[in-house]
């Protein structure tokens, strides 16, 4: 119970990695807010949680529209009266066009998602943080904020910037005793990857990536979020932690 009465917010926590370590932080005995865009499948995760003895709420939020976050965080603390750790996680693939062919549209919904989303976690969520006196925040970047795939100029370039965004909040907060890092998984099984456009071509040529010979599976990015966010990490501060079976140290 290394959470006991913690109280934990998770963006992106209806499916894949963030309903991973939702459900995982309320096992350790943590307090924890579910949000995401899909309501049913969020109430779907809290009612998991409930079954297995744990304590969680729904609440939905589009992490692109600052006042869906800026009332999340707060129903967040109205709730559960704190928020100690954001898990600052969702976001989106945005097909496999190459530079010249993303659609505008396109191009700016990844960005409001994947890159303004995580900075709006950290601008609404610092705040009450600083207040309490500490807090910690993991955000989802990718092996793609620390190498590239052809294909996703966009989702490449969130995920380079959320990296840098990381950084250079861990550095303005940590004497605040905010630690602010950001886990890179390779290739995880989701959504994200069962949905992929072309999936038969485009798995073989994914798991050549991987020096480990395979994919990766959700709970190997949940352990590492919960180490991030836990004491054990006390001097971990602005860190990019790789959980991608040797894909970019290859
Ligand atoms: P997923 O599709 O299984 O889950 C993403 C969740 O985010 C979904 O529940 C979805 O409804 C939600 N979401 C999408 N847009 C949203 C919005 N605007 N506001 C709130 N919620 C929204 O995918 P996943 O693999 O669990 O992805 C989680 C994070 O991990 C993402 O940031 C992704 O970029 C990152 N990631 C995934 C992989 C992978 O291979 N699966 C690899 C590296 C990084």
């Amino acid at each position: 119970m290394q959470f006991q009465d913690k109280v934990v917010l998770v963006t992106g926590a209806a499916g894949g990695i963030g309903a991973g370590t939702a459900a995982a932080f309320a096992r350790e005995g943590a307090k924890v807010m579910l949000a995401d865009i899909d309501a049913d499948q969020g109430g779907q995760r809290v009612a998991e949680v409930e079954a297995a003895g744990g304590q969680a709420a729904f609440r939905r939020c589009d992490v692109s529209k600052s006042e869906d976050m800026r009332a999340l965080v707060e129903e967040t603390i109205a709730r559960f009266g704190r928020l100690d750790i954001l898990h600052n996680n969702a976001g989106i693939s945005g097909g496999t066009d190459f530079t010249a062919d993303i659609s505008e549209d396109d191009w700016d919904r990844v960005i409001a998602i994947n890159l303004k989303g995580v900075w709006l976690g950290l601008k609404y969520a610092i705040p009450p943080m600083l207040e309490q006196g500490g807090g910690v925040i993991v955000n989802t970047a990718s092996a793609l904020a620390l190498t590239v795939l052809p294909g996703s100029a966009h989702y490449n370039a969130t995920k380079h910037a959320v990296a840098g965004l990381t950084k250079t909040a861990a550095t303005e907060y940590a004497r605040h005793s905010i630690r602010i890092n950001a886990v890179c998984p390779g290739v995880i099984r989701t959504a994200m990857l069962q949905n992929a456009p072309n999936l038969a071509e485009l798995e073989p040529r994914l798991l050549a990536l991987h020096p480990a010979g395979r994919l990766g599976e959700v709970e190997e990015v949940v352990n590492a979020v919960l180490w991030l966010a836990s004491d054990g990490a006390s001097f971990m501060h602005g860190s990019l932690m790789t959980v991608d079976g040797g894909w970019t140290a290859a």
